[in-house]
């Protein structure tokens, strides 16, 4: 056919909003929709450290793709993306080929552990939904198998976190209330089993003012978790981390490495120009010289023009990334100007397990426990509403109002 086709790639926040939003702006006459993505489902990234600790239903993460977006006005593809050969307007999956005339590229980030010696061999990574699960039952696994082996050595039981960012004191944050749970079930006794989190910075949450950190540190000491802040990690084996000076070794059953993320591998597959792990976009969210390409999400650094600095790169931003592009792709379609992309920020709230949490809302108010907690629901929750409406929400929604 003539009809313009357009390539999504990725159904994370961005890749599905996107999606979304096309699937109301243009009527199937003036385009062709398709959307690639690794599985059939898509998953809540945000909540990924909740599946790696096991204290959420795992089927309240994930959602059924053809449950949102339509499949007969969207084609669904659920492969895996290799590379893009842009000379050719071609993108290379795993079992097949595909032609596109506009490309969207919104396909998350990977983990960086730069260069860490042993961190990829040895340790876990909170990156997708199925490494997540594997953490989860990695941790089960090590408790039960010291409960029918006595004599088994008690640093098995240890949790360690490599990186005190978002996501490590996030998944922390959850340990600290699954731990017990897990000592209770197995008949372990609690002080057994440890949760260290390591931070080469002098401090965790480096982008969080000092009294929410303040208080999220102190939250999670007393209920039981090691912060060891200022300490850099050398080296990952198979016993631990290799830490400080004196590469003193921590001992630990479960490795999880969760200091730093990069955009995905396939931008600089594809020849992309790749700056921090991430390729910088005009603010139409183009890439220069690729006026057919957008790069949404984690895979793309987008300026701040007040500062020239980039926007920090989260899901709020990456929904907001999705508007952006469809109203520029249908834009292009109708020759009409382009917008620019300005992030709107709503604010910035940490979970500390399920009751408690710390972070700023609209107009710099601060929130501490319960409060910070409860706004943490309803920020997933909105998004949730936005994806898939009353419906969805109800299906999967955290707060509860029945
Ligand atoms: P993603 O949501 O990661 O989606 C990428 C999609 O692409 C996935 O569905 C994946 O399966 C698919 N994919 C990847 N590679 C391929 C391939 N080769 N082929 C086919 N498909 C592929 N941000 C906030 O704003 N607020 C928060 O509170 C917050 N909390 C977070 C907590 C945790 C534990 C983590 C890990 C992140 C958190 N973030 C938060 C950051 C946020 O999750 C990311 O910024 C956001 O997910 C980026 O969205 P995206 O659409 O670019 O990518």
């Amino acid at each position: 056919s003539t009809k313009p086709r357009i390539v999504v790639l990725g159904a994370g926040y961005a890749g599905m909003m996107t999606t979304k939003k096309l699937m109301k702006k243009l009527s199937p006459e003036e385009a062709e929709i398709i959307l690639v993505n690794k599985h059939n489902y898509h998953y809540q990234t945000t909540w990924l450290h909740e599946v790696a600790a096991g204290t959420i239903n795992q089927n309240q993460v994930r959602i059924m793709i053809k449950d949102i977006i339509n499949p007969n006005r969207v084609r669904l593809i659920y492969d895996t993306v290799v590379n893009i050969d842009k000379e050719n307007k071609t993108v290379i999956l795993e079992n097949s080929e595909l032609t596109y005339d506009y490309l969207v590229i919104a396909l998350g980030y990977e983990t960086n552990t730069f260069g860490i010696k042993g961190m990829e061999k040895h340790a876990f990574f909170i990156e997708d939904f199925e490494s997540c699960q594997l953490i989860r039952e990695h941790i089960e696994y090590q408790f039960a198998k010291f409960k029918n082996d006595p004599e088994a050595d008690e640093s098995s039981l240890t949790i360690l976190v490599g990186g005190g960012g978002f996501t490590g004191i996030e998944f922390v944050g959850e340990l600290v209330e699954k731990v017990p749970k897990l000592c209770k079930k197995y008949d372990i006794d609690r002080g057994k089993a440890k949760i260290i989190n390591v931070e080469a910075a002098p401090s965790i949450l480096p982008t969080f003012d000092k009294d929410l950190v303040d208080y999220g540190r102190k939250s999670l000491q007393e209920r039981g978790a090691e912060i060891l802040e200022g300490t850099r990690i050398n080296e990952c084996t198979e016993e631990g981390f290799l830490v400080g000076d004196n590469n003193e070794l921590i001992k630990a059953g479960t490795i999880v490495w969760t200091g730093g993320v990069k955009g995905s591998s396939i931008l600089g597959k594809a020849g992309f120009e790749i700056t921090k792990g991430r390729v910088t976009v005009n603010n139409d969210l183009r890439v220069a010289g690729h006026d057919n390409i957008f790069i949404l999400g984690d895979c793309a650094w987008v300026m701040n023009k007040e500062d020239n600095r980039p926007y920090p790169p989260t899901a709020q931003a990456a929904m907001q990334h999705a508007s952006t592009c469809a109203n520029n792709i249908r834009a292009i379609l109708h020759n009409e100007p382009l917008e620019e992309f300005v992030f709107s920020d709503k604010g910035t709230v940490a979970s500390l397990g399920v009751t408690d949490g710390m972070g700023k809302v609209i107009k710099d108010t601060k929130l501490f426990g319960k409060p910070a907690a409860a706004m943490k629901k309803v920020v997933d929750d909105r998004y949730l509403f936005l994806l898939g409406g009353l419906k969805l929400l109800l299906k999967k929604g955290k707060v509860r109002p029945f």
